[in-house]
C-alpha cells in the first residue's frame, strides 16, 4: 500500500464549508482532535474565491473580514499534517458580487444583451472561457499552492457556465472555431443549441485539464477533484456540459454529492434509502482502480444547522461502506462538527470511520459481485432524462430496475455507454437496458454477440429505437433479439390497464399466484408492437385496451385479447432475451406493485441462465452486498444493512432482524479456505459444503450492520 498515493486508499472525511467568521479563534488543534476520535484521514476547508481565507495577493481579491493576523490555514496544515491527516483546499469560482464585477465586467459570462448572469440574486458568474475561470484561476490556483502546502484542491463547484453565454470570448472562440453565431432562443435545451452545447462542453472539459494540470505541477500526490452532481441530475448536465463522464478523466478519486434531504430530486424531501449504494455502484463503474465516494452531511444541506435524522445517517453510511465506498462528510457552519450549533450528530461518524480504519487494507479495491448490471447511456439520458420524475423517462426507469434488485438482493453494478465492450459484458450473466433508447450500431452488434454467445438481456420499452446521433431508426435495432417489431403506436396505459396472460406456465410469471389470475398489472406507457418471432410460446402477456373504470357498469369489455405483446421471452443463440413493450422497469419505481417488481425479478433470473452468486432468507429490508477484491479474486466481502423499521421516512427506529441465512455459491473448483467477521453484532456462524461448493453464512441477529471477510482458494481435489 505504500506506493500508493494517499487518496488512492479508502478516504474518511470532513469538510468544513466556513462562513465568514467561522475563522475567528480558529482551533487548528481541536479540529485535528475532532477528526482523530472519529478516525478521519482528511479535512476539506476554504481556500478563496467568493471570499478569500487567505491574505489573497492577486487581481479581484476580497479577503475575509475576519482574518486578522493569524494564518489559521498554516496552522490547520501543520496540525494535519502532524496528525497524518491530508488537507484539501476548497477554491470556488463561481462568481463575484458586484463589486468586484465592476472592475472587470469583460472577464465575466453575459446574455444576450450584455448582462451577467446572476446566481443567487448577486453573484456575476464567469464561463467557461472568459477570462476569470482560466488566466485568472489559474493564476490564484498557483499563488495558493505555493504558499500553502495542501494535499489536494476541491473546486467547488464546476458547474457555473449554465447555459449560453455571449461574452465577447466566447462570441469569438464560437466564430473563429465554428465559422457560426452563437444562436439565441429561449429553449437551451432545443436542436438549435446542439452544436453550441457541444462546443461548451469542449470548453468545460478544457477548463478541468486546465485546473487539473495546474494542481499536478505541484506533485503527482496533489489531488484535484471538483463537484459534479449525480447520475441522475439530467438537467445540470445538460446546461453545462459537464457530467460524471468528465469526473473519470480528471479527478483522482470520484463522488458525487448523496445528501439525505438531497438535492437529487426536487420536490423530494428525502433522497432513496439506497442513494448511497446506488452512487458508489455508478461510481465505480465509471473507474474501478479510483476510491468512489458519498458527500453527504451529518448535519443536513437543505437544513443544514440541523442535525440529519441521526438512524438513515447510519444507514447512509454503512451502505456506502457495504459496496467499497468512502465517506465525505460536508458541514456548513461551524469549525468542525464537534463544534457548531447543532453537534447531535457529531460523533455519529465513528463507528463507520472505525470500520473503514480497521479494514482499510480489504476494502480498497472492493467492486460489486455483477450477476447483472444496467447499461448507462449518456445520449439516452439527454434525450429522455428530466430532473422532475414524473416527466422522466430515463432516471425513473434506472431507479426501477435497482428498486427490484436492492430488495431482492440480486447484485449488480453498471455499465456505461463509455466501455460497453465484449469482455465486460462477458462477465455478466445478463444485462438490463431500462428504455436505452439511443444506441450505436456497433453497441448493437456487441450486445448482438453476447446473447448469442449465451449472455441474458432484459430489455424495456423504447430500447434501441434511436442511433447515438438520435436519428429515429425505422425499427428497434435489436428488433430481431426482442422478437418484436414497432407499429409507430403507443399508448396512455397509465391508469385502468392490463396485460392478459397468455403463458401461465412460463418463468417470468413464476410466484405471482398465475393459477388465480387471467391478467396482471399495467401501467405508465405501452409501445404497440407486433411479435415477430417464431413461436408463439414466446409471447408472455399482450396489450389490454384501457377499461375505463367509470361508470362501473360500463367497466368492461369482451376484447381482452389484442396482438400486441407486452412481454416476449425469447431464446437467441445461447442466450436468452425478456423484452418489455411497457414501462415495467418505471412503475416499480412509481406504482411498484408486485407484479411489476416479480416479472421483472423472474426476467433478470431466467435470462441470467445459472443460479445467481447468492440467496438469503432476508426481508426487502435488509440490504445485502457482495464484493470482490479486484486485484485478488478469492477475497470476498458480504455486508448487510439493516434497513426494518418504521414505513414512513425519515426513519426514527430499526428494529432488529434475527436468523438471517445466506448462501453464496462458489465458482467450480473453489472452496472457502477461512472467514473473519469484520462486523458482527451477536453471533453468526460460516460453513462451507464443500461438495455443494457453497459457502452457508448464519447471522443470529442484525442490529445495522454486519460484514464477513471471505478467503477462497482452489479446491484441490478437483
Ligand atoms: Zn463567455
Amino acid at each position: 500500500m505504500n506506493s500508493l498515493h494517499w487518496y488512492q486508499k479508502p478516504l474518511r472525511m470532513v469538510q468544513s464549508v466556513l462562513r465568514e467568521p467561522d475563522i475567528r479563534n480558529y482551533r487548528a488543534d481541536e479540529v485535528v482532535r475532532y477528526l482523530q476520535t472519529i478516525g478521519a484521514n482528511c479535512m476539506i476547508v476554504n481556500g478563496g474565491g467568493v471570499i478569500d481565507y487567505f491574505p489573497n495577493k492577486t487581481h479581484l481579491a476580497r479577503i475575509n473580514q475576519f482574518l486578522g493576523g493569524q494564518d489559521w490555514l498554516a496552522e490547520l496544515i501543520d496540525a494535519c499534517h502532524a496528525a497524518d491527516i491530508k488537507v484539501i483546499a476548497r477554491l470556488d469560482f463561481r462568481g463575484v458580487e458586484p463589486e468586484r464585477y465592476e472592475q472587470q465586467p469583460d472577464w465575466f459570462a453575459q446574455d444576450a444583451k450584455g448582462d451577467p448572469h446572476v446566481l443567487w440574486k448577486f453573484i456575476r458568474r464567469p464561463c467557461y472561457t472568459g477570462e476569470y475561470a482560466n488566466g485568472h484561476a489559474v493564476d490564484y490556483l498557483r499563488q495558493f499552492m505555493s504558499r500553502y502546502a495542501v494535499d489536494g484542491i476541491w473546486q467547488n463547484c464546476l458547474n457555473f457556465g449554465i447555459g449560453p453565454c455571449y461574452c465577447q470570448s466566447c462570441r469569438t472562440l464560437y466564430r473563429q472555431e465554428t465559422g457560426h453565431e452563437i444562436p439565441e432562443s429561449d429553449d437551451y435545451t432545443s436542436p438549435v443549441f446542439a452544436e453550441y452545447r457541444a462546443w461548451k462542453a469542449g470548453h468545460a472539459d478544457r477548463h478541468m485539464q486546465r485546473m487539473r494540470s495546474t494542481v499536478k505541477s505541484f506533485g503527482e500526490d496533489k489531488a484535484y477533484c471538483a463537484e459534479i452532481f449525480g447520475m441522475f441530475h439530467v438537467g445540470n448536465a445538460v446546461q453545462t456540459g459537464i457530467d460524471l463522464y468528465n469526473a473519470r478523466d480528471y479527478f483522482d478519486f470520484l463522488l458525487s454529492p448523496a445528501f439525505q434531504d438531497g438535492s437529487a430530486h426536487p420536490g423530494r424531501k428525502y433522497d432513496h434509502l439506497n442513494a448511497p449504494a446506488s452512487t458508489i455502484r455508478f461510481l465505480k463503474a465509471l473507474d474501478p482502480a479510483k476510491q468512489a465516494i458519498v458527500l453527504y452531511g451529518n448535519n443536513g444541506t437543505k437544513w443544514r444547522y440541523i442535525k440529519a435524522p441521526s438512524t438513515e445517517t447510519r444507514i447512509w453510511l454503512w451502505q456506502t461502506l457495504s459496496v467499497g465506498g468512502g465517506m465525505w462528510n460536508c458541514m456548513f457552519n461551524g469549525q468542525h462538527p464537534g463544534a457548531t450549533e447543532d453537534t447531535r450528530n457529531a460523533m455519529i461518524e465513528q463507528p463507520a470511520y472505525q470500520y473503514s480504519l480497521l479494514h482499510e487494507d480489504l476494502l480498497r479495491n472492493q467492486q460489486p459481485v455483477t450477476d447483472t448490471a444496467i447499461f448507462y447511456s449518456k445520449p439516452s439520458r439527454d434525450a429522455n432524462g428530466h430532473d422532475r420524475e414524473e416527466l422522466d423517462q430515463y432516471g425513473t426507469m434506472i431507479s426501477g430496475v435497482e428498486r427490484m434488485l436492492t430488495d431482492c438482493h440480486i447484485q449488480y453494478s453498471f455499465i456505461t455507454d463509455l466501455d460497453l465492450t465484449p469482455e465486460k459484458l462477458m462477465t455478466l450473466k445478463t444485462l438490463i437496458m431500462p428504455n436505452t433508447t439511443h444506441l450505436s450500431d456497433e453497441q448493437i452488434t456487441i450486445i448482438r454477440d453476447y446473447v448469442r454467445r449465451g449472455g441474458g438481456l432484459v430489455a424495456t420499452y423504447q430500447t434501441s429505437l434511436f442511433d447515438e446521433q438520435g436519428a429515429r431508426r425505422p425499427d428497434f435495432g435489436l428488433s430481431d433479439l426482442f422478437g418484436a417489431s414497432w407499429t409507430g403506436m403507443w399508448r396512455d396505459t397509465g391508469s385502468d390497464c392490463y396485460q392478459l396472460v397468455r403463458q401461465p406456465g412460463h418463468p417470468v410469471l413464476a410466484d405471482m399466484d398465475i393459477d388465480h389470475t387471467r391478467v396482471i398489472m399495467n401501467e405508465e406507457q405501452t409501445l404497440l408492437v407486433r411479435y415477430s418471432g417464431q413461436s408463439d410460446q414466446e409471447v408472455i402477456c399482450t396489450y389490454i385496451p384501457q377499461i375505463d373504470n367509470q361508470p362501473p357498469e360500463f367497466a368492461w369489455t369482451d376484447q381482452l385479447e389484442t396482438e400486441f405483446p407486452t412481454i416476449i421471452a425469447r431464446e437467441y443463440g445461447q442466450g436468452r432475451v425478456i423484452y418489455f413493450a411497457n414501462q415495467t422497469d418505471r412503475s416499480c419505481y412509481t406504482n411498484g406493485h408486485e407484479d411489476f417488481i416479480q416479472t421483472l425479478e423472474n426476467a433478470v433470473r431466467w435470462t441470467a441462465g445459472q443460479p445467481l452468486s447468492l440467496s438469503t432468507n432476508a426481508p426487502e429490508s435488509v440490504q445485502v452486498a457482495l464484493t470482490r477484491d479486484a486485484a485478488d479474486s478469492d477475497s470476498l466481502i458480504l455486508s448487510l444493512v439493516n434497513m426494518t423499521g418504521s414505513t414512513r421516512r425519515p426513519m426514527r427506529q430499526l428494529v432488529s432482524v434475527r436468523d438471517l441465512e445466506i448462501t453464496i455459491q462458489l465458482d467450480a473448483g473453489t472452496q472457502l479456505a477461512g472467514s473473519d467477521w469484520l462486523r458482527c453484532e451477536h453471533g453468526g456462524s460460516v460453513v462451507c459444503k464443500g461438495e455443494q461448493q457453497q459457502i452457508d453464512i448464519r447471522i443470529d441477529q442484525l442490529d445495522e450492520f454486519a460484514a464477513v471477510h471471505l478467503r477462497l482458494e482452489d479446491d484441490h481435489e478437483n
